[in-house]
This record gives C-alpha cells, structure tokens and sequence, in this order.
C-alpha cells in the first residue's frame, strides 16, 4: 500500500498530466490547474464569455461537464438521429457527440478535426433529445462545443452582421432588398459577387435567396407598420383590450411577408384584437453563432417592448410563426441563468410567447363543404413537424387536429413526419450531402402519402422542402400553417356571409 505522502504525489503529478493534456477543441494558453474541477475544461478563461455559465436542464442546472455526464450511453437516440441514421457513424451520432464532446474536455482528443465534424455535422434537430430518457440536451452540448471553437464567432462578417442586425435593421433590410431586386432582374449572380450577404456574414442567405421562388421587395413590417390597426402608439388601451401581439420572425418578415399577413388575418379572425411588437430579431443567429452577448442584447429588446406594452394593455400573448424563433424566446431565461433580475423577467416573456400552431385549438372552425373544397382545388393535405415545433415545444396534435377538422378525409398522415427536412438553419449550404440525403428521404415520405400541399411551420422548412419537391416531386407544394389555414378559413367566412345574406334577401 502506498502512503499517503506517495498518494498526494501521485495525485499532483496526475493533476500536472492532465492539465498539461489540455489542448482541446478549445486552444488554451493559460495554466488550468486550479480551474480543472472547478469550471469546465473546455474553456478557457478568457473565452468564457461566450459560453453559458450554465445549462438548465430538467434534471436541475448543470455545468456542461455534468450534463454530458447524463447520457448513460444507452442508444435510444441513435435510431432517431439523422447523421447516424443515414451514416452509420457512431461519432456523428447523438450518443458520439456527447462522448467526443467530453472526450474534449478533458483533453482525449488528439485531433481537433474529428471533434469539430463531430459538432458541425449536427443538425440540432432535437430528435435524440425527445427520444432521450434522461432528456441529455445534446443540441445544447454542441452549441458549447462550437462555442469553444477558436475564432467560431469571432470572424469579420460575423460581429458586422450582429451589429447590423442590432443597431440598423433598416440598412439590412434595404440590403437584401437590393440582393432580391437583382435576383428579379437576372441578376442573382452578381449579389453574390460583390459579396451582399457574405459581408453581413450570412453566406446562406446568398445561396438561400435561389431556393426563393418569388423574393419580396416589401418587407413583412413594411406592411405592419401602416396598419393603423396593429399600431400599439395610437391603440388606446385598456377598453380596447387586446389579447395579443404579433412577433414578426426574419423568415417571414425578410423572405415569406406572406405569411406574417395570414397570421394576423387569423389572429383578428379568431382572437380579436391584437398589436405589432415591431420587435428585433430574436437572437437565434447570435446564439448560434456563439455571440451570446448579442443574443442577450436582442433578448433584453424584446422583453423590454413587452413589458412596455404589458404596462400599459394588461396581460396579452406574444405570437410568432416561426417555430425555430419561438421555441428559442421560450427559453431565453438560459441566457441569463446567472443574473437574477433579468432570468426572471426573461422567464416570465418565455411564458408568454406562442408559436400560431399551438393555438390552433382556439380556432373555432368546422369542415369544408364539398363544393368549397372543389373551388379550392384541395386535394390530399399533409403535416411536416418542424423540429423546433415538435422537438423544441412539443407541439404535435394541435396542428393535426385543425388540418383534419377543416380538410376531412383530405388530411392524410404523413410517415416519419418528424423527421428533419435537412434544412435546419444553415445546414442545407454548410453541410450539402448529408443535407440532400436526409431531404430526399423527407420527399420520399411525402410522394408516398400522396399529397398535393405539405404543411409545415418554420421558414427554414419551407425553404428546404420546396427545393426537394422541385427537384423530385413537383406534384406537390409546401404551404405555411398560417396561410393554409387563412387560406381555407376565408372562404369559410365568405361562404357564411353569402349564407346571411341570401337568409336575409329571404
Ligand atoms: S443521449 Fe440519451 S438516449 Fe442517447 S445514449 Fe445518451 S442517455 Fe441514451
Ligand atoms: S440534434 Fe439531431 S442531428 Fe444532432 S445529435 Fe440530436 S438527433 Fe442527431
């Protein structure tokens, strides 16, 4: 048996090896040694403003050591895993990533590369997660891992974009107008050229822009603002209760103003009066980019305009028609996991945001008629879940439960419905393969239901799912929820108006 000044030796040589090893995903120049147990590895100190001080999970707060330590390895989320599904790659799995990720931090990994296709491969899809007993965020997981990435968020185009988006929405937003005005006169080549949307440091807008079919030149808040109606300044408060705000998402207001107008259409329909936030982007590109303290900056917007509003109209909803936006805000209370004062003002808007397909239940509508559906042309409907609707909120049955009532026997399920469609944000242009093999299989389900319009809920779906019926089954056509629904919903209120008035002509 050793004693016990050979086990403190041991133990401080140990402590020198590993602190020594720690040249991870993360490239550290300072000494570790007293921070190894105390903070996570795969920080340096100096970078650790770009990561979160914590993961709120629903197993309690973690630190990202002791949230990977969650995953037993069990396997239930590789069968639900795209990368691995079509791959076969234990690294490029749920499970993998957790392991590789920790492997990293504590200084296993020889090379940087695998770690990093490891963690960009991803598509942050959440699927592992809602297959996952213990429910391990792995997409949280590899958000700090990327985070820890040297120069991941630090690159020109990057902070130009964030500051842009921040301090002058209305220089961006005449810059992608410039960038559609050139698409519409042939000229989407030369956007690209002079570097429109690399210098914004959004390259997949470039590539994103040729999956539009139709690029707006009037931006979504364009239309808003002059709605008289909408405008929160000249709402005269209290008696004029209103029971909702409309958040418009980047998605519809910059490429999809669409469908930003069919929600508001439904809203007035279905749940009276309402305003427009005129908001800030969210901060999901921030946060994924590793800018979190611009993606706090956008958050601390929002809430500060509902809380304005809050003050002076009572208690209200918050709605948006972007999934991917919504599921996030619903969770800004992470990014202030370490101040007091704002996690709690943050937890209180996340209470009070709702995606438009979780209200579907409060949409009083019945089936169409048949001669109403023949004037439509409706033909067999189906539902993608978008991952951050069904993944990120649990939002499943509420959508079905409308296209069913209003469409009948039209409505056709749809196989691994929710299954991601490869678009995920900017995976389709930085991950181009695997993007492509996860969309046709995505295709294939629809061609096999047979149906004529596909019904999803985020804009990055609506962007990815149009190209892949393009290109392999133009048959069909991808719809917005919003503007489905308006769409049917309409020509049950004018069906209902002629039916008065002939009553009344009686
Ligand atoms: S992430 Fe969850 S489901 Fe996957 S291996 Fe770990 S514990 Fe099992
Ligand atoms: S988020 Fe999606 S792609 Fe990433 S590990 Fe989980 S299931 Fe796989």
């Amino acid at each position: 048996m050793k004693n016990n000044k050979e086990k403190n030796d041991l133990n401080s040589e140990t402590k020198k090896e590993e602190s020594a090893k720690i040249e991870t995903i993360s490239d550290f120049s300072e000494d570790k040694s007293d921070a190894l147990y105390d903070y996570n590895y795969l920080y340096s100190h100096k970078d650790i403003d770009c990561h979160l001080p914590l993961l709120i999970t629903d197993l309690g707060e973690k630190k990202l050591y002791d949230s990977l330590s969650q995953c037993n390895r069990c396997g239930y989320c590789e069968t639900v895993c795209p990368t691995y599904m079509l791959t076969g790659r234990e690294s490029i799995s749920a499970r993998g990533r957790n392991q590789i990720i920790k492997m990293a931090m504590t200084g296993k990994i020889k090379n940087k590369e695998d770690a990093q296709e490891s963690v960009f491969s991803c598509l942050l899809c959440g699927a592992c997660q809602s297959a996952c007993y213990a429910k391990v965020q792995t997409p949280e997981h590899v958000l700090e891992a990327r985070r820890g990435i040297k120069n991941y968020s630090d690159t020109f185009g990057v902070k130009f974009g964030m500051k842009i988006l921040l301090e002058k929405p209305e220089a961006l937003a005449l810059w992608i107008k410039l960038g559609f005005l050139m698409k519409k006169l042939g000229f989407a080549w030369l956007a690209g050229k002079l570097g429109i949307y690399a210098i914004l440091g959004m390259p997949a807008i470039k590539e994103a822009q040729e999956t539009i079919d139709n690029p707006p030149l009037k931006f979504l808040t364009d239309y808003l603002k002059k709605d008289s109606d909408l405008n929160p300044e000249t709402c005269t408060a209290k008696e004029e209760k209103i029971t909702w705000a409309y958040f418009a998402p980047c998605g519809p207001n910059y490429i999809y103003p669409k469908v930003g107008l069919s929600t508001i259409n439904i809203l007035k329909r279905f749940l009276g009066k309402g305003i427009f936030l005129d908001n800030f982007c969210c901060g999901l590109i921030a946060y994924n980019y590793g800018k979190l303290k611009d993606a706090k900056k956008f958050a601390k917007k929002n809430i500060l305009l509902f809380e304005k509003y809050k003050k002076k109209f009572g208690d209200f909803i918050i709605v948006g028609d972007c999934s991917s936006c919504v599921a996030f805000m619903k969770t800004y209370e992470q990014l202030f996991a370490d101040d007091e004062d704002w996690r709690l003002r943050a937890k209180n808007f996340g209470q009070n945001i709702k995606d438009i397909l979780e209200l579907a239940p409060k949409f009083e509508v019945k089936e169409l008629s048949g001669d109403a559906k023949e004037k439509l042309q409706l033909g067999r409907v189906t539902y993608h879940d978008s991952c951050r609707a069904c993944h990120g909120q649990n939002i499943r049955q509420e959508p079905r439960d409308i296209l069913k009532k209003l469409a009948g026997d039209k409505f056709v399920q749809l196989n691994e419905s929710d299954w991601c469609c490869g678009g995920a944000g900017a995976f389709a242009f930085t991950q181009k393969q695997l993007s492509k093999k996860i969309l046709l299989r995505k295709i294939k389900n629809i061609a096999c239901s047979r149906a004529e319009t596909v019904i999803a809920g985020a804009s990055s779906c609506l962007m990815q799912i149009n190209v892949g019926l393009k290109n392999h089954y133009p048959s069909a056509k991808v719809e917005h929820f919003s503007v489905f629904i308006d769409r049917l919903t309409s020509a049950t209120a004018r069906q209902n108006d002629r039916t008065t008035e002939n009553s009344n002509k009686n």
